[in-house]
């Protein structure tokens, strides 16, 4: 436990997507007192670290005392530089260093899928697990584990498993095929929105169409949660989880038209018991999951000194 005086300290945490930098003034109970977003820009390294200041500069107050980074990147696991991020340009990059200099704070960072388990785990849906498998659905896929109650600190490019031997290309700088963020993300079904209805469709009216009842639409989600079943089942069999937490826009906006198929699918998949127990749900804290996890990840570099 720390300090009263502590406690009362607030950080900044950002959460670095492919599209948004979303950054928000946290306290230790995950409320977001203030937030700013900004869209990321694709052009440079230079154009993202300077979007990242700006996005800090906005929210300084007396009372911030660290900050904390979501990144959608691999980080070494020692140094905790930025080494590869497949939907941003950025890499080889030490935020921590550069954050710490300008800043003058206290800084953390982890991957923005790691930070999401983390907030869902302390915060949100996975209260009072020991282990746990997150999922965050979106552009790509993310992942994050809890394992014997700590954040695994390593990689966890779940969205980076085979679910397709040989399957279509991966995306951005990944080089691999068939990967679980080829084949169940937003990105997929935006692609198989477009072979529906045209080039303009996306991912959210294929959606609406399930909903509304169009089976062709529902038949294409249910393909996406068959696949996100078999990924998810081989997760249970790796890691044994109380619970898999799934959440991303496309998690969150997609609902049971893909968690039901998943599930049926992961119970074919997993090792007795956990096919008769495994339990998908969804992720808790909404689209502020990745803010919030940067922020404890903030708190955690407070704390460390
Ligand atoms: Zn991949």
């Amino acid at each position: 436990m720390v300090a009263g005086a502590l406690d009362a300290s607030l950080v900044i945490g950002v959460d670095v997507g492919g599209t948004k930098i979303l950054a928000g003034v946290v306290d230790r109970e995950g409320v977001v007192h203030a937030s700013h977003e900004l869209e990321t820009p694709t052009s440079s390294e230079e154009a993202v670290v300077s979007a990242l200041d700006t996005a800090v500069e906005e929210l300084l107050e007396e009372r911030i005392a660290a900050i904390g980074y979501g990144v959608p990147s691999n980080l070494d696991r020692r140094t905790r530089v930025a080494l590869h991020a497949t939907n941003l340009p950025i890499a080889e990059l030490d935020l921590v260093a550069h954050a710490r200099e300008r800043f003058g704070f206290p800084v953390g960072i982890e991957n923005d899928a790691n930070a999401a388990a983390l907030a869902e785990w302390k915060l949100g849906a996975g209260r009072g697990a020991s282990n746990l498998v997150m999922l965050t659905l979106g552009t790509g896929v993310g992942g994050g584990l809890v394992l014997d109650g700590r954040l695994y600190r390593g990689w966890a490019e779940l969205g980076h498993v085979v679910v397709q031997a040989d399957g279509p290309p991966c995306q951005g700088n990944c080089h691999g095929r068939g990967h679980l963020e080829v084949m169940a993300s937003g990105s997929a079904a935006d692609r198989a929105a477009r072979d529906l209805y045209g080039p303009d469709a996306d991912g959210q009216l294929l959606i609406e169409r399930a909903r509304a009842g169009d089976q062709h639409a529902r038949a294409k989600l249910e393909e996406i949660g068959e696949l996100l079943g078999a990924a998810i089942g081989s997760f249970v069999n790796e890691f044994d989880p109380e619970l898999i937490v799934v959440g991303g826009g496309f998690g969150r906006a997609a609902g049971e038209l893909v968690l039901e198929p998943a599930l049926r699918a992961a119970r074919r998949q997993a090792i007795a018991p956990a096919d008769e127990t495994l339990r998908i749900v969804p992720a808790a804290l909404g689209s502020r999951a990745g803010l919030i996890g940067a922020a404890l990840v903030a708190f955690d570099a407070l704390d460390a000194g």
